[in-house]
């Protein structure tokens, strides 16, 4: 079987710089700065940095560390990656904005089946909407000139489904709260993988059959993919957000037997094991030098 990421690139966007701003509703969002740059990249080459550190950021969430770490952490990776592009992973389809309603699979954050489109954009244009306008199908989004990062995301996205140039809003944010679950999600995940596979010996039924559960919790939307003639026929994944392709590059992560991915028994962090028996994550940690954290 051919690698199925050998001609994957997922271009993700980034600011220099957000901020936490706390909205009408109480809750706290997470946006660009009024003034920062934005870049694009390609998140295919980071792939296992950034696995590795959205599933530690939920290991934060799990092991209830101090709000203002995990706020740290969340706003950490957010400037090195960019947002997670919620509005455009939790729907059905990434193209919601070109049908009157947004369908939502079974989600933790919204109860709703479905949702008229601007109504649902609101959870995430908590200061200012978008001049995107909607009448039946029709839409029509006005990209001011008069802020030139949005405007060059526009153009840079302009054949993916409109609402990933959206999410690139400046004034596009993530409530706190939501991110954090998402993270958590994550470092169940891997904690259920994990766990399953460490302690077999000694688990008994019931509590392997806990873990088997955890695991088959993780659903939700998965990416869907199209075909295109390059110098042969090949694979396109279409991710959208980073959400979607984090999500996808952890469940590969997870499958690799090589160099799996573990718990250190000293930091509690996760790491890639170089051998399938290492139990910690550094030098430091095996000589039981580095801080716990
Ligand atoms: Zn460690």
């Amino acid at each position: 079987m051919k690698n199925l990421f050998e001609h994957t690139s997922a271009y993700w966007a980034k600011y220099a710089s957000y901020e936490w701003r706390k909205a009408a509703d109480g809750k706290e969002y997470l946006l660009p700065t009024d003034d920062a740059k934005a870049s694009v990249y390609n998140t295919m080459p980071l792939a296992d940095q950034l696995v590795l550190d959205a599933v530690n950021i939920g290991l934060l969430v799990m092991h209830k560390s101090p709000e203002r770490k995990i706020k740290a952490a969340i706003y950490t990776f957010v400037c090195n990656y960019g947002l997670l592009g919620m509005m455009t992973a939790l729907p059905t389809t990434a193209n919601f904005v070109e049908y009157e309603k947004v369908y939502l699979p079974k989600n933790q954050f919204i109860r709703q089946e479905t949702m008229d489109t601007l109504t649902y954009m609101k959870f995430f244009f908590p200061f200012k909407m978008p001049d995107f306008r909607k009448r039946g199908i029709e839409s029509v989004w006005n990209v001011s000139g008069s802020d030139r990062d949005e405007a060059a995301l526009a153009l840079t996205f302009g054949d993916e489904p409109r609402s990933k140039a959206i999410s690139f809003m400046r004034s596009y944010g993530e409530p706190y709260e939501w991110m954090k679950e998402v993270f958590l999600d994550w470092a169940f995940t891997f904690m259920s993988a994990f766990m399953y596979y460490h302690n077999q010996d000694v688990l008994d039924k019931h509590t392997r059959d806990m873990y088997r559960r955890g695991l088959a919790c993780f659903e939700g939307n998965a990416p869907t993919y199209h075909l295109a003639l390059r110098e042969h026929p090949v694979i396109v994944w279409d991710f959208h957000s980073l959400m979607l392709t984090l999500k996808f590059l952890f469940s590969v992560k997870l499958m690799d037997t090589k160099n799996p991915m573990r718990l250190c028994e000293h930091c509690g962090k996760a790491f890639y094991a170089p051998r399938t028996d290492s139990r910690y994550c550094s030098a430091g940690c095996r000589n039981g030098m580095s801080k716990k954290p």
